[in-house]
C-alpha cells in the first residue's frame, strides 16, 4: 500500500513498460530528486525547471571502481539520456520530479533505477506518483481515476472519455449540487446557532424548495452512470445457437472490422473463443460457444450436447446475449429453450442464412412468429447483409439508449457516492416535511455532503484511497 504519510521521502520507479522500447522513462520524485538523478547522469548543463537537458548514464563500473569486463568495453559511460527537471510545486505531485529518458533497454532503465536506490530512493508503490498529486491537492479523486482509465483506455472513446473527466469534468458537474447543499447547510446552522437573538428561522417551504433543487442535478448525474459505466467497462455479448447455425461465422463477421485494439485477456476462456471488438468505441467481448470447427461434426450428437450447453454458460456470465437461428429451418425445441431462456434479458435474434431464403419472405415471416418479444433481424454471414445493423442493434442495445455527456460517472465508487447523496437528500425531505427539528434535518444533510466530498476524495478514508491507487500502475 502506498504509504501517505512519508510523502518526504523520494520514490523512483521505471514509468515505461517492462521489456525493450525505442525509449525508457525512469522517474524520481521527492525533495532528492535532482540530487539523486546527479549521481546517475551527468548533465551538460544545469537542471532547470522544464526544459530537457542531454546527459550520459553514469556506468556503475566508474562509481563502484573497475571491475574487470572484456577490456575492449570502456568504462564510464552506459548511455545517453535525455533529464527533465520539474521543480515543484510545478510538477506532476507538486514536488520535484525528474524524468530520465534513455534508450529502453531494461538493463540501463534497471542500472538507474538500482542506483537511485542506492542513493537514497525508494521504489514507488503503484499509483504513488499520482497519489502524492492528489495528496498536494493537484488533483482530485476523480481526475486521479481518470489517469488510470486513459492509461487503462482500450479505445479512443475511452480515452477522451477519462481525459475530460481528468480535465474535471465530473467534478465540475458535481459542484453547483455541492455548492448549494453548503449554503443549505449554513443556513440552517445559522439558525440553530443564532435562534435566541431573533434570527428567522427558514421555514419548512424554504428548505423543501432548495433540497429539490439540489436533487434533479444528482439525479441526472446518477442516471448518467447507465452509459458511463458502459463506456468504461464494456459488455459481454454471447452468440449462442445450435451448432451449424452460422454463430462462428457471424462472430467472424462482426470481428473481421472491428477487431479489438488490444486483446486483454486470452484468446479462450472455459473452451469458449472470446475476442473483444469496439462498437462506438464500447468494447464489447464477443463471445463466440461454437468451439466446434471442421472434422468434428461426425460426432455431431455429443458436439450438440456440448454446444447447447456452453451456450447455456456463456448466457449466464453475458450482459447481451445473440441468438442465433436458422432462418432456412423451422425453430426447433432447442430454439425455442434458447429463446426462452434470455425472456426479460437484452438480446437480439439473428435470422442468419438469409441468402438462402431471399424470394421466400414467408419462411422468416413464420420464424418471426415464433420469436414474439424479441428484436429479430436477418442476416447473411455468407454475404454481409444485415451485419452494419446488427451492429447498430448491438450497440443500441449495449447502451440502451442512453446517450453520451460530459461529466458520467464511470465506476461503482463515484456512483455509490451519488446515490448516498441522494439518499440522504430524501431522507431530509422527509424529515422536513414531518417538521422534525432542524439539527436532525442538519444530520441527513451533512451525510449528504459527506457522501459528495467523497466523490472527489475529500472524506474518503485512507484505506479506500490505498486500494484506488494500488491498482495503478507502478511509475504512474
Ligand atoms: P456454428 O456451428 O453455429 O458456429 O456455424 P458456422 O458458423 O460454423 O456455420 C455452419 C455452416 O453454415 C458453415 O458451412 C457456414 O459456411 C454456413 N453459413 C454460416 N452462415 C451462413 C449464411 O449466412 N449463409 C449461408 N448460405 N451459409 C452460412
Amino acid at each position: 500500500m502506498a504509504p501517505s504519510d512519508t510523502a518526504t521521502d523520494t520514490i523512483a520507479a521505471i514509468s515505461t513498460p517492462t521489456g525493450r522500447g525505442g525509449i525508457g522513462i525512469v522517474r524520481l520524485s521527492g525533495p532528492q530528486a535532482a540530487s539523486i538523478a546527479s549521481q546517475l547522469v551527468r548533465s551538460h548543463q544545469p537542471l532547470e525547471h522544464a526544459h530537457a537537458r542531454l546527459a550520459q548514464v553514469i556506468d556503475t563500473r566508474e562509481a563502484a571502481g573497475a571491475m574487470q569486463e572484456a577490456a575492449d568495453v570502456e568504462a564510464g559511460q552506459i548511455d545517453e539520456a535525455l533529464v527533465t527537471l520539474f521543480a515543484g510545486p510545478n510538477s506532476y505531485t507538486s514536488e520535484d520530479l525528474v524524468e530520465i529518458a534513455a534508450h529502453g533497454s531494461p538493463v540501463v532503465l534497471e542500472l538507474l533505477l538500482r542506483r537511485a536506490l542506492e542513493h537514497g530512493a525508494r521504489l514507488a508503490e503503484p499509483g504513488e506518483f499520482t497519489q502524492r498529486a492528489f495528496l498536494a491537492g493537484r488533483l482530485d479523486l476523480t481526475q486521479a481515476e481518470a489517469v488510470r482509465d486513459l492509461i487503462d483506455a482500450q479505445t479512443l472513446t475511452q480515452a477522451r472519455q477519462a481525459a475530460s473527466q481528468m480535465g474535471g469534468a465530473l467534478s465540475r458537474r458535481a459542484a453547483p449540487a455541492k455548492q448549494s447543499l453548503v449554503e443549505l447547510i449554513a443556513l440552517l446552522e445559522a439558525g440553530i446557532d443564532f435562534a435566541e437573538d431573533d434570527i428567522d428561522v427558514t421555514p419548512q417551504a424554504e428548505i423543501a424548495r432548495r433540497i429539490d433543487e439540489i436533487t434533479p442535478t444528482l439525479a441526472a448525474l446518477e442516471a448518467s452512470f447507465a452509459r458511463g459505466r458502459i463506456v468504461h467497462d464494456g459488455l459481454t455479448l454471447a452468440i449462442v445457437g445450435r451448432p451449424n447455425v452460422g454463430k462462428s461465422s457471424l462472430f467472424n463477421r462482426l470481428v473481421e472490422r472491428d477487431r479489438a485494439i488490444v486483446t486483454a485477456s486470452p484468446g479462450t476462456t472455459r473452451d469458449l473463443v472470446t475476442e473483444r471488438i469496439s462498437l462506438g468505441g464500447i468494447p464489447i467481448e464477443l463471445v463466440d460457444t461454437a468451439g466446434f470447427r471442421e472434422g468434428a461434426r461426425e460426432l455431431l450428437e455429443e458436439a450438440e450436447q456440448l454446444g447447447i450447453r456452453r451456450s447455456h454458460e456463456a448466457l449466464a456470465d453475458a450482459a447481451l446475449v445473440l441468438i442465433v437461428v436458422d432462418s432456412t429451418q423451422p425453430l426447433t425445441d432447442e430454439d425455442q429453450r434458447l429463446l426462452a431462456a434470455v425472456e426479460g434479458r437484452p438480446a437480439i435474434v439473428a435470422l442468419n442464412k438469409s441468402d438462402l431464403v431471399k424470394g421466400e419472405a414467408g419462411s422468416t415471416g413464420a420464424l418471426r412468429s415464433g420469436i414474439s418479444g424479441l428484436a429479430a433481424l436477418p442476416t447473411s454471414a455468407l454475404t454481409g447483409d444485415g451485419i452494419a445493423e446488427l451492429r447498430e442493434r448491438i450497440l443500441s442495445l449495449a447502451t440502451g439508449g442512453a446517450a453520451a455527456e460530459p461529466g458520467m460517472l464511470t465506476n461503482l465508487r463515484q456512483h455509490q457516492a451519488i446515490t448516498t447523496a441522494l439518499a440522504a437528500l430524501a431522507d431530509a425531505t422527509k424529515a422536513n416535511a414531518g417538521s422534525i427539528p432542524h439539527e436532525m434535518i442538519l444530520i441527513d444533510l451533512y451525510r449528504g455532503l459527506w457522501a459528495l466530498d467523497s466523490l472527489t476524495g475529500q472524506t474518503t478514508s485512507d484505506d479506500i484511497l490505498n486500494l484506488i491507487f494500488s491498482t495503478f500502475c507502478i511509475g504512474k
